[in-house]
């Protein structure tokens, strides 16, 4: 083979790698990272060093041309090649590893070097360096080379061990292609010591695949991460690896005195030297290192046992068995236990018995398993005998665990007492509505789970006259009602029943065992007995009623359903009085759908003023004079007359919305009376009160502001209330309407003789006028008890001093006779229906009715009827602190009525 020719060869694969190292430090992915482009330029230009001392070498050797040069430019070419690659090295691993990090590489690669150079020296480069004719300054050179290489061999060894594991391939290329460089280099100073080097061979042949392993390296991977990391932990063989080979590098030099032929060799005893004093200084280095490290370590476990001891955590460290080897002294402060008292037991042993299994069954299953961390939720005993919830973070610890717990109670607690709110009403303790429900939606389930389908039933409840309570004794005593009745409801259920509080004073009962019609029903009587036994609120003695509403699961319905029928069903139970038990009809839907479309019509009514008030003429029997008018209000609702007024009055009542349609009415009327005041001709207008409206308070306040407002004089305005306000707490109305009386308005008693007994009271309440009922003015002359009861009442409320008006007056039959027998006013259609503003006013304009040739007032028999005390009445009326004035007219013009006969 023409070792020339195999030269030129192997110089144009050096150049190729060259070529490609400079290309891999200008391809795209190296951009990120300057430093790297600069140090595999470098690493091409030490491979293009190279080549160039080959290139001479081949031309100075085999004389190509007659090209001889005297200057060594081939070694100075490599020198300088060398040179580049310790630049690489330490261009890959500069700013990567710390200063102190750096003289442990070097103290290392020196090591290393030193080692192999020793070994290389006593068996191979010594004798040949002996034997050698070349100058001194040759062999010099030539063994200077190799000991260089093994240096980066050695600092690269550190290199790669602080590489990321995963990335290691450009470290592991550089290496590779030191060890190979430096093993070339060995050989090559051998061969140029003892004899004559020609390129074309295997050295160069090494060197090459030293070039092209180098140039592999930037293509291999990410050279940034070159000595990246903390270096991992020496295993012990790693950790003696340097001491081993030291000591093969001492035990060489020693065998080779021992056995060698020629004695003891200088240069090795020397390097021996030198690299004893490495290690030495190495030795020194990681002396001071381990010292550092245990200071470190000390201070640290310091930190940590006080760490540990201050904090409130209880750390245990427990064998397999669960025996307690170790536990902060936080367990005194959380638990209350002294150390002693818990080390050596089992932990077990504080645990809650319920707790107890899933604890022990948990660890050893952690025991084996690999999972790094268990946790852990129970109940420990702490030394006052209280349980208290704990979550410990288990992890394992030799062959047991390490168990760092922590005294969760009090966030348990407030867990548990948030999901109590949430499903429980705070002031009886019962089961709120979200809770209620979800148990009805259970119980009707039931059937779909496969259980046996249960009778359900669901009764809705509300006290009637809570509010009145609560406003009058206060929040505090209605609360104390509400907790009482709630614990009468409870005990009048079966143990099982639920009973809740949906809020206010309305409750529900959910019976979803035998809930059957006559269960429901027992039960629903005995709520209502039991709730009416009086209630002792501080000093007063209260007593309440309930309207339970009862419905029952039908197949299909869900619990809202089934909860809005008991709620209709309590709703109609309320409507029919006090104290009653309803069962839902399929009706009341229907019923409750026609309230709800018609509370909205009404609500826009009143916004919408569709509402008016028309005037029915109060004719002085008298005189025929029209002495005041009654206000009746009138729906316009666009479709025709969606209800009577009497219908209306009672809807409003019952849906709360005849506060404001009565406030209405009393601003309209005095203000149109306040009109004609003012106008001159002056009529007293009767205003209708509905008995909820005058329990409602702020009516006081508003009559006396209409009357404020418009200058109207009070004795011009009557407000007629029934009988039927009586019904109900005849102290407290009897109160109110004197109240009333007291801004000098009049009262009237309306479709007197109709109602309750309220001759009882009549002597009591502070009224002015009485109203007759139609009911017996259509009666007269045709029925003689009716003419006879008629006469007695006009006799009784003229004794009495009360202005008597008879109502729904038709024929003038009926007008005579009431004139007869004393009553003093009428009206009804004989004279006048109700009539608008304008027209009211043209009728009033054409004068008095004609009343006149009619008989004189007479004398009234007293014929039988003694029901009240007339003596004590008149003085309390006489007493009354307003005068009575008549209520007459004062102009008597003549005129025509609108509707007929006179
Ligand atoms: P009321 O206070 O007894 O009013 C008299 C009712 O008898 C009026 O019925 C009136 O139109 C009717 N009427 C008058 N003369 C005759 C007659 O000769 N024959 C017959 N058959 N009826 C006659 P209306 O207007 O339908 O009112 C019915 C009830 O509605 C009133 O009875 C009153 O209790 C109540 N009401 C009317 N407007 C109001 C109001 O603004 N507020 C309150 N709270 N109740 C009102
Ligand atoms: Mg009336
Ligand atoms: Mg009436």
């Amino acid at each position: 083979v023409h070792r020339p020719t195999i030269a030129i060869l192997l110089a144009a694969v050096a150049f190729a790698a060259s070529v490609s190292c400079l290309i891999a430090a200008r391809r795209p992915g190296m951009r990120y990272d300057g430093r790297a482009q600069r140090t595999w330029t470098l690493a091409g230009l030490a491979i293009l060093a190279w080549l160039i001392g080959d290139v001479f070498w081949v031309m100075d050797i085999y004389s190509l041309d007659g090209f001889h040069v005297d200057a060594p430019v081939g070694e100075v070419s490599y020198a300088v090649g060398a040179l580049l690659m310790a630049a690489v090295v330490v261009g890959l691993a500069r700013g990567r590893v710390a200063g102190k990090a750096w003289l442990q590489l070097l103290l290392d690669g020196s090591l290393v070097a030193g080692s192999c150079f020793v070994l290389a020296w006593t068996w191979l480069l010594g004798a040949a360096a002996e034997d050698s004719e070349k100058p001194e300054i040759i062999v010099v050179a030539a063994v200077t080379f190799p000991i260089f290489d093994l240096l980066l061999f050695g600092l690269v060894i550190g290199l790669w061990r602080r590489s990321p594991a995963g990335a290691r391939a450009p470290a592991t290329l550089v290496l590779l292609s030191l060890a190979l460089k430096s093993g070339t280099d060995i050989a090559y100073a051998f061969v140029a010591v003892s004899g004559d080097y020609k390129p074309g061979g295997l050295i160069d042949a090494g060197w090459v695949l030293s070039c092209v392993v180098l140039a592999a390296a930037p293509w291999a991977g990410r050279s940034d991460l070159l000595g990246t990391h903390e270096p991992r932990a020496f295993s012990v063989a790693e950790a003696v690896v340097p001491a081993v080979v030291t000591a093969g590098c001492a035990m060489a030099v020693v065998a080779d005195a021992a056995l060698g032929s020629r004695g003891p060799n200088e240069v090795a005893l020397v390097v021996t030297g030198v690299v004893v004093v490495v290690l030495v200084a190495r030795q020194a280095m990681t002396l001071v290192e381990n010292v550092m490290l245990s200071r470190e370590l000390a201070d640290r476990e310091d930190h940590y046992r006080s760490l540990v001891q201050s904090s409130n955590d209880v750390i245990m460290i427990m064998d397999s068995d669960g025996v307690v080897r170790y536990v902060s002294p936080a367990v005194e402060r959380v638990y209350g236990y002294a150390t002693d008292s818990v080390v050596g037991h089992r932990v077990t042993r504080l645990v809650h018995p319920h707790d107890q299994d899933g604890v022990v069954d948990r660890l050893r299953r952690f025991l084996v398993d690999d999972t790094a961390l268990l946790r852990l939720q129970c109940r420990v005993r702490a030394a006052d005998g209280t349980w208290r919830h704990t979550e410990s973070a288990v992890s394992h610890h030799d062959d047991g665990f390490i168990l760092n717990g922590r005294d969760v109670s009090e966030r348990v607690e407030l867990q548990e007492k948030l999901a109590r709110y949430a499903y429980h009403d705070v002031l009886t303790g019962l089961p709120n509505r979200a809770l209620f429900s979800e148990r009805i939606a259970l119980a009707l389930e039931a059937p779909a789970l496969g259980e046996e389908p249960r009778e359900l039933a669901v009764l809705f409840l509300d006290l009637d006259g809570f509010k009145a309570v609560n406003d009058s004794s206060g929040h505090a005593a209605g609360d104390q009602l509400l907790i009482a009745a709630a614990r009468r409801l409870t005990r009048a259920c079966r143990p099982g029943d639920t009973v809740a509080r949906f809020g206010g004073d309305e409750f529900a009962v959910l019976l979803d065992r035998d809930g059957t019609a006559p269960a429901a029903v027992e039960i629903g009587r005995r709520m209502v007995a039991a709730l009416a036994e009086p209630y002792q609120l501080g000093e007063t003695e209260v007593a309440i009623a309930a309207s339970i509403g009862i419905a029952f699961a039908t197949p299909g319905a869900g619990a809202d359903e089934l909860m809005r029928n008991a709620d209709l069903a309590m709703y109609r139970a309320k409507s029919q009085g006090k104290g009653q038990v309803q069962v839902y009809e399929p009706g009341m839907h229907a019923d409750a759908v026609a309230r709800l479309e018609l509370d909205n019509r009404l609500r826009r009514a009143l916004l919408e003023r569709q509402l008016t008030l028309l005037y029915q003429p109060v004719v002085d029997l008298q005189t025929g004079v029209v002495s005041g008018v009654e206000a009746l209000i009138r729906w316009h609702a666009g479709d025709g007359q969606l209800l009577t007024p009497a219908e209306l009055i009672a809807y409003a009542e019952d849906s709360g919305r005849i506060v404001p349609l009565g406030r209405w009415v009393i601003e309209e009327a005095v203000r149109q009376a306040a009109e004609w005041q003012r106008a001159g001709s002056p009529l007293s207008v009767a205003v209708n009160l509905s008995a909820r409206q005058i329990s409602t308070p702020g009516l006081f306040e508003a009559i006396q502001g209409a009357l404020l407002d418009s200058g109207l004089l009070p004795q011009s305005l009557t407000l007629e209330i029934t009988e039927s306000v009586l019904i109900e707490d005849v102290e407290g109305t009897i109160e109110r309407l004197e109240l009333l009386r007291g801004l000098g308005v009049r009262l009237a008693i309306d479709d007197f003789g109709t109602g309750y007994s309220s001759l009882a009271y009549l002597r009591r309440l502070p009224v002015d006028v009485l109203k007759i009922d139609r009911s017996f003015v259509s009666g007269l002359g045709l029925h003689h008890d009716v003419t006879s009861l008629t006469r007695t009442i006009v006799r009784l409320g003229r004794d009495l001093g009360l202005v008597l008006v008879a109502e729904g007056v038709e024929t003038v039959e009926q007008m005579n006779q009431l004139r007869g027998m004393g009553c003093h006013r009428a009206q009804g259609f004989y004279f006048s229906g109700p009539l608008d503003v304008a027209t009211l006013q043209e009728v009033v304009g054409r004068g008095p009715f004609r009343v006149e040739g009619l008989e004189a007032v007479p004398a009234v028999a007293s014929a039988g009827v003694t029901v009240v005390d007339l003596a004590d009445a008149r003085k309390r009326l006489a007493n009354a602190p307003l005068p009575r004035e008549p209520m007459s007219g004062e102009t008597c013009p003549d005129g025509e009525t609108a509707v007929p006969p006179r």
